[in-house]
């Protein structure tokens, strides 16, 4: 491999030696309209004058976790959202958009192929890890993933019956910013979530919600919990409720550790000890060391999940693994998130997969043993990363891409298109021009309750508004 340095010289080289000779232009397609296919886009459009994107999405709606994943009192976040924007609508018909396609069911990869010199997969990461416990599919048991989608208006979850009205207390195990996410917004005030984006039937929900106490567990310890500083400390901040972290985090060596740990720590070690429920009020609970067993039911319904308590082997304290011991702990419970992380899936059987990692095998994007099949995002490294990651490896692979194209690896040899591919399937598919109608639409329905924007959370309205 090149190092970087030369490799971006290379790249920019070839807009150069593109532009010199006489081609034709380059088609690229890039299969999912989340982060890492609109910063792969920006790249390539930036940088090579002469490529033609087509971007495509199962949803009639880009932007991909950024819509249907940040939570929605990080509005920050979705600031990305404007950078997307102006790559999709600062290239003239060099970057098009095209909703409401699933690759895979809709359109097959060998399909794509005969249109394209260039495709990357880009679509994320759209399962989820399972316990594999017994009692795991009982009513009250939810993947993070479809609690998520549910608050954020994912067409595929929004309508969940998802009843908080007599719930007391909640399990959300794992301990990455996802869990947190879902923990501070089960305990905000219900007048802060009503100023977000939050969609309105999980504003009903959690406005009725009767939830006292949430236990935020890991199955490792305080020193590997996966959730940053910022996302901690803003649970810590809650109005009115009361943080629990057990008593044995007072021993933390905090000398020992590298600064971003060391600040979670800290912040760990005030709380350490403090007392559970506030009167009355609403708290939250790290518990750690515990490894799910079972979901236990009443009335056919979750009571409890029943783990195993786990000690902490192996010498580098930030890396020990867990290991089980003779002892049980019921805690108890009305509801139980699963946040133990996404996964991703094969869409198609012409994109090599890995089933033990769950990733495209590739090298710096390049999927392995297929020229011009490319890979970026979740897909491609696992379902972790925040967008600033995901950014730099979208970056990682285009600039592949552009080495490729440099070196004449790949090249145009697609003939003038007389008619898109995309016409012939008999179905309605929203461009970036449709998706911006339905953008009005949601800011305007918004705008009417004091919010940013109401989701539209059907997908045939969303076709419906998007062809006005
Ligand atoms: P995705 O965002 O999942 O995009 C994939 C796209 O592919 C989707 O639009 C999907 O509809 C589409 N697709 C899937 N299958 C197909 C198919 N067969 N055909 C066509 N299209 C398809 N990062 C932060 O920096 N800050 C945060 O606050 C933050 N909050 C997060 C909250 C949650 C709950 C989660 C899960 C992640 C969060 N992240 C956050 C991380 C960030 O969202 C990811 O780094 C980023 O979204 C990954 O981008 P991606 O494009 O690989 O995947
Ligand atoms: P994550 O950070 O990887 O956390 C997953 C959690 O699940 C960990 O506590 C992990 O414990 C646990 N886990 C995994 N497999 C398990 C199993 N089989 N049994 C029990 N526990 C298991 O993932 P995430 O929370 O889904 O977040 C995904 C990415 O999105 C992260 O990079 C995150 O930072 C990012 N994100 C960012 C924000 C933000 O910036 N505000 C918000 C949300 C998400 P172990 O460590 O023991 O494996």
């Amino acid at each position: 491999m090149l190092p970087r340095t030369q490799q971006f010289l290379r790249a920019s080289a070839s807009v150069r030696s593109i532009s010199a000779r006489t081609i034709s232009s380059l088609k690229a397609c890039i299969v999912g309209a989340g982060p890492a296919g609109y910063y792969t886009a920006q790249r390539l459009l930036k940088r090579n004058d002469h490529i033609h994107i087509d971007i495509i999405d199962r949803l009639p709606v880009p932007f991909g976790l950024v819509r249907f994943g940040v939570a929605p009192d990080h509005p920050e976040v979705k600031n990305a959202i404007n950078t997307f924007t102006q790559t999709a609508t600062g290239f003239g018909d060099r970057c098009r958009f095209i909703g409401n396609v699933e690759v895979g069911k809709d359109v097959r990869i060998s399909e794509l192929e005969k249109h394209y010199d260039i495709l990357v997969m880009t679509y994320g990461a759209e399962n989820d890890r399972k316990f594999g416990i017994p009692g795991e599919d009982a009513p009250g048991v939810y993947a993070a993933r479809e609690f998520v989608g549910w608050y954020n208006g994912l067409p595929k979850f929004a309508d969940l019956a998802i009843d908080l009205s007599k719930a007391k207390s909640a399990v959300v195990f794992g301990q990455g910013n996802v869990a947190l996410d879902i923990a501070r917004l089960l305990l905000m005030p219900i007048d802060k979530l009503a100023k977000t984006d939050i969609c309105q039937h999980a504003l009903d929900a959690i406005a009725a919600s009767t939830l006292s106490s949430i236990h935020i567990v890991g199955r490792r310890g305080p020193l590997q919990a996966s959730f940053t500083i910022k996302e901690f400390r803003e649970l810590t901040k809650l109005p009115g409720v009361q943080g629990h972290v057990p008593s044995y985090a007072e021993n933390i060596n905090i000398d020992e550790l590298p600064r971003p740990k060391r600040r979670v720590a800290e912040l760990m070690k005030n709380k350490a000890g403090s007392s559970g429920d506030a009167d009355g009020g609403k708290s939250w609970h790290l518990d750690f060391l515990l490894t799910p067993r079972e979901v236990l039911t009443s009335n056919g319904r979750v009571s409890a999940l029943r783990c195993t308590k786990n000690k902490l082997v192996g010498d580098d304290i930030m890396s020990q693994r867990a290991e089980p011991t003779d002892e049980s702990h019921d805690i108890s419970c009305d509801l139980i998130v699963r946040s133990i992380g996404y996964q991703s899936r094969c869409i198609d059987e012409r994109i090599p997969f890995d089933t033990k990692t769950y990733t495209i095998p590739n090298e710096h994007g390049r999927v392995v043993g297929k020229a011009g099949l490319y890979c970026s995002g979740w897909v491609k490294r696992g379902p972790v990363g925040v967008l600033a990651s995901t950014m730099t490896d979208a970056f990682d692979t285009a600039d592949s891409i552009l080495e490729d194209i440099d070196s004449g690896l790949t090249s145009s040899s697609q003939t003038g298109e007389t008619h898109h591919w995309s016409h012939s399937l008999g179905k309605d598919l929203v461009d970036f021009t449709g998706w911006e109608n339905i953008n009005q639409e949601e800011i305007s329905r918004g705008e009417n309750k004091g919010k940013p924007r109401e989701k539209i959370v059907n997908i045939n309205e969303m076709l419906r508004i998007a062809k006005r």
